[in-house]
């Protein structure tokens, strides 16, 4: 008999996503999934609607994706199973989902003042949650001016230190490890050799955060070669750090289907173990 399927990373429309956290419920018991983990940007709004919406045999694995800089270059960090309610970690999430809109109208200002048919209100309804550049590609795309989101991921438009892009704060990522850990949580190391969107981090940086007690290693994902997968595996072995799979999935935004790379069951009964923040849902 197969072993569970279980997927740690996607995104409803709580930010980026394009399903409602409901919708993301079924979608993943409909794609065979038996854990799937909810992973909003910056934000866990989408948590409640999640649980309540969770088809018989899901089980719900709460989480965040943190907006955080290491070693002077953007990553991003998954903390799961902590407590929403934590003062600290709560006001940290706050305060990036503030940043992020005004970056946003931000680069909205730069496109209109280029004359191009992108207005503020027309992101604020696409952006449902936490807004982000997909929100602002989206309408990128319907005003004629990219073929679709990926496409507005460009130099020419918001792609990173693009025409129109514009940063946004970001937490310092061993305080975000702290942070988690503080609120009872756990955290991995999201996709931490996707090249393909920009620079990534050295060896060193894993290790220094691997000191601060960041629990795994975002192994499996779509933006990883073969041999980045390998390498990270290698390192996780030699920091004794966990290794997940997931497909960070986004709905119609990008085209990477729920459970395409997956969690072994050991793994995740081991990040349980060590949260105690919240639990895990199942219906
Ligand atoms: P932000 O956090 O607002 O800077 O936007 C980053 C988000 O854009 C991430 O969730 C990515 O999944 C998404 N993203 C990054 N590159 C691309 C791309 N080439 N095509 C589609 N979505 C992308
Ligand atoms: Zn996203
Ligand atoms: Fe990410
Ligand atoms: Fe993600």
């Amino acid at each position: 008999m197969p072993g569970p399927r279980i997927d740690l990373h996607t995104h409803s429309s709580a930010s980026d996503g394009t399903d409602s956290p409901g919708a993301l419920m079924a979608a993943a018991a409909a794609a065979g999934l038996d854990v799937v983990a909810l992973t909003d940007h910056d934000t866990t709004a989408g948590w409640s609607a999640a649980a309540a919406a969770l088809p018989p045999g899901l089980t719900l694995v709460p989480g965040a994706e943190i907006s955080c800089t290491a070693g002077g270059t953007s990553v991003h960090v998954l903390g799961y199973l902590f407590d929403p309610a934590e003062p600290e970690l709560a006001a940290a999430l706050a305060r990036m989902r503030e940043s992020r809109v005004g970056r946003a109208a931000r680069m909205v200002d730069l496109l209109a003042a280029d004359g191009h048919q992108v207005t503020w209100e027309r992101v604020r309804t696409i952006a449902a949650g936490t807004v982000g550049r997909p929100h602002v590609a989206q309408a990128l795309v319907e005003a004629g001016l990219v073929r679709d989101v990926a496409g507005a991921f460009d130099r020419r438009w918001i792609g990173a230190g693009g025409r129109y892009w514009v940063g946004r704060e970001e937490l310092d990522a061993v305080a975000a490890v702290r942070l988690v850990a503080a609120a009872g949580g756990v955290t991995v190391f999201a996709h931490p050799r996707a090249s393909r969107r920009g620079p990534t981090v050295d060896d060193g940086v894993i290790e220094e955060l691997a000191a601060a007690g960041l629990a795994g290693l975002e192994a499996d994902h779509v933006d990883h070669d073969p041999e980045s997968s390998a390498g990270l595996r290698r390192l996780a072995g030699r920091l004794g750090l966990l290794v997940t799979g997931s497909s960070d999935y986004h709905g119609t935004g990008k085209e990477v289907r729920l459970g395409a790379h997956l969690t072994a069951p050991d793994v995740l009964a081991e990040l349980v173990r060590r949260a105690s923040g919240c639990a895990v849902s199942a219906a």
